[in-house]
């Protein structure tokens, strides 16, 4: 990178919006500790028009960028390379709750919006942005966007994606794409929005977005049920929307070692039963009308899961700290694994009536490769998507084992997914971590029109760089 361009960059942003060599630190690893990176600069622009100039700046001189938001991803996506001539734009500045529509149900947020603050933002006027994951703290708007983010309530809401009204995008050469309506119903061509939901900053960089909202809801029940296995817990998924309906919000499957992991990495966490179970149900209903009979309903589901056996034991959540203190276990299992030195991290689907044989068959792949591993297998089986997560064996040095068998493991269940038409990155995307497995699973019809779309919108390349393509 010439000198000058760092100069120029500082002309744009100011010193509060270029990060000095020693606090750029933080920045250049990812949150899985597995990429670190170097970069030209870190540049944190305060509004759509920095964001823009800067861009433009680094297209002419022909700089690759690397978007961050919250730097939660688990695929690399945000960490530059390590040549040091990546310019890194952080979006934590642009974090404006622009609008809320209690009437249309909408809010405009710019990219850098932490996910918790725009739902609160969103519930300061009585409504709901149900997007939500353990990383919600901390991951931002744009980062959700780009990685067309799941999370806990994908099973009644939908996936990011299916959030969004409108965007403003920043197109790799600094010109803004406006296209932040908040139309319900608009079908005026292509819809050019879901080119950049899941594009993860390698077609442009999201500056803000139009969300949906939906009422608050007024009644919600939690229960956390050991089953009797994965099987149970599906066929508990279809009783549950048959008795209870269409308010099934969650639900989510944790086995026992996952819960060990959590449990053991926080303190406060406690097992809710008294026995210890291999599997479990996190279920959660919610209502926002009439809300009478839902409390009723969760308990003659949870009666008519222990009489036909698929429940073997449970407890329904008696007040709202109750509820969050069960939550705590599932959102805890990704902080669980990391304390015990990292997984090997899949993230996998398929549908949800082959979930049990997934789990099955990457169980044996996995012990055919590395027979001493431990497993950590939960996920968000509303969705049909495990993450079948593999540990080191008990006393083994994690790093060492994942240098050895890592490849192995993951082409153990990653060929399970696919064996079974799954996916193996059901919601976390590509990123620099699977860009090789997209390019070999990937049809090269699909890969074609990818490409294309890549060209057409950065055809000098200079957008994320060695990620997703
Ligand atoms: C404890 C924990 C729990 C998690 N749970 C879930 C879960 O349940 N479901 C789930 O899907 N994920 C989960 N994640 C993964 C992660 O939080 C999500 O992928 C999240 O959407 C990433 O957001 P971010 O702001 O941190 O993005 P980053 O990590 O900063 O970036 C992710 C990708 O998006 C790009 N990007 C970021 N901002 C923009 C922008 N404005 N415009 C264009 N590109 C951009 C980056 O270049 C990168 O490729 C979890 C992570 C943790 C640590």
């Amino acid at each position: 990178m010439d000198a000058g361009l760092r100069e120029r960059l500082l002309g744009i942003v100011g010193p509060q919006g270029l990060v000095d060599d020693a606090a750029a630190e933080r920045y250049l690893t990812d949150e899985r500790n597995r990429y670190h990176g170097r970069a030209a600069a870190v540049v944190l622009p305060g509004s759509t028009r920095e964001l823009a100039a800067v861009m433009a700046l680094c297209h002419a001189a022909d700089v690759g960028m690397v978007p961050q938001g919250g730097n939660t991803g688990y695929c690399g996506g945000a960490t530059p390379n390590a040549s040091g001539e990546e310019v890194l734009i952080v979006l934590s500045r642009l974090n404006r709750v622009r609008a809320v529509d209690p009437l249309s149900g909408t809010i405009t947020v710019e990219a850098g919006v932490v996910l918790a603050d725009a739902q609160r933002a969103a519930a300061e006027h009585g409504l709901l942005l149900p997007l939500s994951m353990g990383s919600e703290g901390s991951c931002q708007i744009g980062g959700n966007l780009s990685t067309n983010a799941g999370g806990l309530a994908v099973l009644r809401y939908g996936t990011a994606r299916e959030l969004v009204l409108g965007l403003e995008v920043v197109l790799p050469d600094g010109r803004i794409w406006d296209g932040l309506t908040a139309l319900r119903k608009d079908n005026t061509g292509y819809d050019l929005k879901q080119l950049f939901l899941g594009a993860e900053g390698t077609l442009g960089i999201i500056s803000a977005a139009v969300l949906k909202l939906f009422p608050m809801p007024a009644a919600r029940e939690t229960a956390w049920l050991a089953v009797r296995d994965l099987e149970a817990a599906c066929a508990l998924l279809r009783l549950a929307r048959q008795v209870v309906g269409d308010v099934v919000t969650s639900f989510e499957y944790v086995t026992r070692p996952s819960l060990e992991l959590a449990l053991a990495a926080m303190s406060r966490l406690r097992d809710p039963l008294d026995a210890a179970y291999e599997h479990y149900v996190l279920l959660e209903c919610s209502a926002s009308g009439a809300t009478g009979a839902l409390g009723e309903a969760v308990s003659g589901l949870f009666e008519s899961a222990l009489e036909a056996g698929l429940a073997e034991d449970g407890v329904i959540a008696a007040t709202g700290v109750h509820r969050a203190a069960l939550w705590a276990l599932r959102e805890n299992v990704p902080a669980g694994e990391k304390a015990a030195g990292g997984s090997v991290k899949h993230d996998v689907s398929v549908a949800i009536a082959r979930l049990p044989e997934l789990a099955a068959r990457a169980a044996a792949a996995v012990a055919a490769v590395a027979p001493a591993a431990r497993l950590s297998v939960y996920g968000h089986i509303g969705d049909g998507n495990l993450h079948f997560n593999v540990l080191a064996p008990a006393g083994a040095d994690p790093e060492a084992f994942r240098a050895a068998h890592g490849e192995a493991v993951s082409a153990a269940v990653h060929g399970a997914a696919a064996a079974l038409a799954g996916s193996f990155s059901a919601e976390h995307g590509v990123g620099q971590l699977k860009r090789d497995l997209l390019a070999a699973t990937e049809s090269s019809l699909a890969l074609e029109i990818m490409r294309g779309i890549k060209h057409v919108l950065d055809p000098k390349g200079v957008m994320n760089p060695g990620k997703v393509l």
